[in-house]
């Protein structure tokens, strides 16, 4: 892990290591298993942030006749949310009596949640289930409470391990917070 990461001119600092990643994962799909047992659910894949939690924990659930989508939608704006969600790519698949899974990267407002699961149930799935690598629950707008939650984490911004700061980052293993300013002693 990189003691510290500089990308368009701001610090970010080690926050959740690799290892940990790996065993909240693992967790999550033995959870995911333990449910879905005897049902072929879909996975839907929120690009582009949970690309990587997606792969790791699609395969770590070992379902293998599970069907894996994709879809993207857009809120932010550099460091924070512009509270617009707008759909990018679409989902395809019929989900009509499906069992269907969210796999996300990062819940914050809940917007983007919300959106989706309103969409969704519109298609008349017979369950939809929502895993997020992280909650900030802190920031929520909606109280919306996703059933699977690796990580909950106060309202910092964070990247890595699939998260990004404007399209860059997303590819460092480990979870990385920017840095706080540090505040001049005021007496
Ligand atoms: P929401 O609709 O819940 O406000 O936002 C969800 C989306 O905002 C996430 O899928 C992610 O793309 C982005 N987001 C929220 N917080 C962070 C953060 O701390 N870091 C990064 N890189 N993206 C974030």
């Amino acid at each position: 892990m990189e003691d510290k990461v500089i990308v368009d001119g701001l610090t970010f600092v080690p926050y959740i290591t690799r290892d940990r990643i790996q065993e909240q994962v693992c967790r999550i799909a033995g959870e995911l298993r333990r449910d879905l047992a005897g049902k072929s659910p879909v996975f839907l894949c929120v690009l582009n942030g949970a690309f990587i939690f997606a792969a790791d924990l699609i395969r770590e659930t070992g379902i293998n006749d599970a069907t894996i989508c994709f879809v993207k939608y857009t809120s932010y704006e550099g460091m924070s949310s512009s509270g617009r969600i707008k759909e990018i790519i679409g989902l395809g698949e019929d989900i009509e009596g499906r069992d269907v899974v969210i796999i996300e990267d990062i819940v914050d407002t809940g917007l983007t949640a919300k959106y989706m699961i309103d969409d969704l149930r519109r298609r008349k799935p017979a369950s939809i289930r929502f895993a997020t690598l992280l909650h900030k629950p802190e920031s929520t707008k909606t109280g919306f409470q996703p059933d699977y939650v690796a990580f909950s984490i106060p309202p910092k911004f964070i990247i890595g391990y699939g998260l990004d700061l404007d399209g860059k980052m997303r590819n460092l293993r480990d979870i990385y917070v920017v840095e706080e300013p540090v505040c001049a002693d005021k007496r």
